[in-house]
Order: C-alpha cells, then structure tokens, then sequence
C-alpha cells in the first residue's frame, strides 16, 4: 500500500518534514503502520509481537516438515528420536505460555523504555546495512558470551532444577523447543538479547529498533535451527566453523552437559567446556574408521550405541544438578 502523504493530523506531529518521495517500499509500510495505528507504543509493541510469532512458527514449520519426511533422517542427529505430533502440540502450548504471559508486557513495556534511551521506533528511514551489520555482529558477540555465563549458571543447584530443567525436556531437541523455558529463563536468557541494543543505544543515543529486530529475526533462526536436531552439509557450521549449529547445541540436550554458548563455538573451547563433547566426536570418529567395511545397520548400531553411553552419563549428571540421588538410568 502506498503512504498518502497527506494522510491525517497525527502524520503531521510523527512525520513532519519529512521526505516521503525518497522512502523505500519498506519504509513507506513503516510509515503507514504507525499512522494507522497512531499510537506509538502501541504500534511497536503490536509489531513487536506480532513480528516474534510469526518468525518463530513460521521458522519452525519447515523443521515439522523435515521431520515428517523419512528421506531427512540420514542428516538427523539423534534418528531414532523423530517428535511425535504430540510432543510437539506440548511443546507449542508451552511456548505460547510464556509468549503471552512474559513476553508480551515484556514487549509492551520495550518502548518507552527505547524512548527513554532515544532509540528511534517510528522514524525513516532507517539506518543502511552498512550501519546496521556491524551493530549486529556485536550483538551476536555480546549475547554468545552473556548466554555462556547465564546458562552455565542455570545448571546449578536450584537454578536447575526449578527453572532450567523445563528447557532440557528434550533430550533430542526439535526447532518449536528453541523457546520451550520457564517463564524465569525467558527473562534471565532473553535479559542477553536485548541488552545489547539497550547497552549500545545508551552508549552512542543513535540506533534504530529496525536493526533490533533485524537482529532478533537472525537470532531466533539460530535457536530455532540449533533445536532442529539436523546437520546438513550445507549447514552453516560446516561453513563457519566457529558457528554453533545444531550438532553443537544438540549435543548439549543429549549429554546435559558441555557446550553452553549458543552462537559460537569459541568460549566453550576456551573454557573447556566442551571436552566431552569433543571426545565424543573423536570416539564416534575413530569408531567409524575402525568399522570400515561394516554394513550400514552395523555402523547405526555403533552410533546408537556412543549416544546411549553419553546419555545416560547425562541422566546421572543431571541427577547431580539436581543434587537428587543417581537414579537408575534406563535408556531406550
Ligand atoms: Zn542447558
Ligand atoms: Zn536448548
């Protein structure tokens, strides 16, 4: 729909003097939104939600397709463990819980407190890519190591057992899990997401809320592609191989411990946190080489085999967390 310029007293006060001849298709939509909703707050919050539902199922339809497609279970991490349609129903209630009830005033309370920062909402245009980009890179940066410490700290005591546990429901996780939480890790976890744009736009008074949300668009691709329990190889790990992906983050639901950071790799190589993980893969490795020749039931069963081990180290690591006794680990 094309902005009529001459649309109404409110497009006065919110855009006056404004060139509107020389705004992009996008900014022009931009521009109509918040003219017709004539409320600012309103119109970003509503954005604001309205944005996050649609990216986050409709970035996880594809993973619901994948899994219902046999062909794709060569490139699944955990094959033997496909969500049932309704695991995935639990899973989805559950996120819309916490949607609605956290994220939503959450959201609604985001912009008067962006105004009071100076962040720009409803102005154009926005800023260039070139502009943007680099912001977004610190905040992936920024948000990776903050995830690192939090979430490392979620695996503790009663941390864990009374909010993080929620999140390790699956121990094959599927993409609709990305936000499967307590209420209380969506604002510890998401305090990380968000306080890099706060933090810069406090710190330099110029940022625009398009480049926050180019961000959390880029951002729930990443959790939702690191829950979706396959590795391609075109997938992006095997591009950047600093990059987490999903056989990095999967990992960490199957073994319950190892590899905290989300996007990156880096901290938990520095920190060593992600030993076990990697002689895991060095066991796998070295048990492949060895069954060269082996039938590809034969190489499965192996596989299936150094899952189960991991597993059920997890299950007694997790009991510890929990600082509940071992219990008796049965693995199917
Ligand atoms: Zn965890
Ligand atoms: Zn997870």
């Amino acid at each position: 729909m094309a902005f009529n310029a001459t649309n109404g007293a409110f497009h006065d006060d919110l855009y006056a003097g404004t060139d509107f001849s020389s705004l992009n298709w996008l900014e022009q939509q931009w521009v109509w939104w918040y003219v017709t909703i004539g409320n600012p707050v309103i119109a970003t919050g509503l954005m604001s939600f309205l944005l996050h539902e649609i990216v986050y199922f409709g970035r996880s339809i594809p993973w619901i397709i994948i899994d219902a497609i046999p062909y794709f279970r060569k490139y699944k991490l955990q094959p033997t463990k496909i969500p049932t349609p309704a695991e995935q129903w639990e899973c989805t209630k559950g996120v819309l819980f916490s949607h609605f009830t956290i994220e939503l005033p959450a959201i609604w309370l985001f912009h008067p407190m962006a105004e009071s920062l100076g962040m720009s909402t409803y102005q154009v245009p926005f800023p260039s890519w070139k502009i943007m980009a680099p912001q977004i890179a610190l905040f992936f940066v920024f948000e990776d190591f903050f995830h690192f410490v939090a979430h490392q700290m979620l695996h503790t005591g009663i941390l864990y057992k009374h909010i993080h546990k929620i999140h390790h429901k699956y121990s094959a996780p599927f993409g609709l899990a990305a936000e499967y939480a307590h209420p209380a890790e969506v604002m510890i976890l998401g305090a990380g997401t968000i306080a890099g744009p706060l933090l810069y736009c406090w710190f330099t008074r110029d940022f625009h809320i398009v480049t926050m949300y180019v961000w959390i668009l880029l951002r729930l691709f990443q959790a939702i592609d690191s829950h979706s329990g396959y590795d391609f190889p075109w997938s992006l790990q095997h591009i950047l191989p600093f990059w987490s992906g999903a056989e990095h983050h999967d990992f960490h639901h199957m073994a319950f411990t190892n590899n905290f950071s989300t996007s990156f790799r880096w901290w938990d190589h520095i920190f060593g946190t992600d030993i076990k993980y990697q002689e895991y893969r060095a066991r796998v490795k070295a048990a492949k080489k060895a069954m060269k020749g082996a039938t590809k039931e034969q190489q499965q069963q192996m596989e299936a085999k150094l899952m189960a081990e991991v597993e059920a180290e997890g299950i007694r690591a997790e009991a510890e967390a929990e600082g509940s006794a071992p219990k008796t680990v049965k693995v199917q």
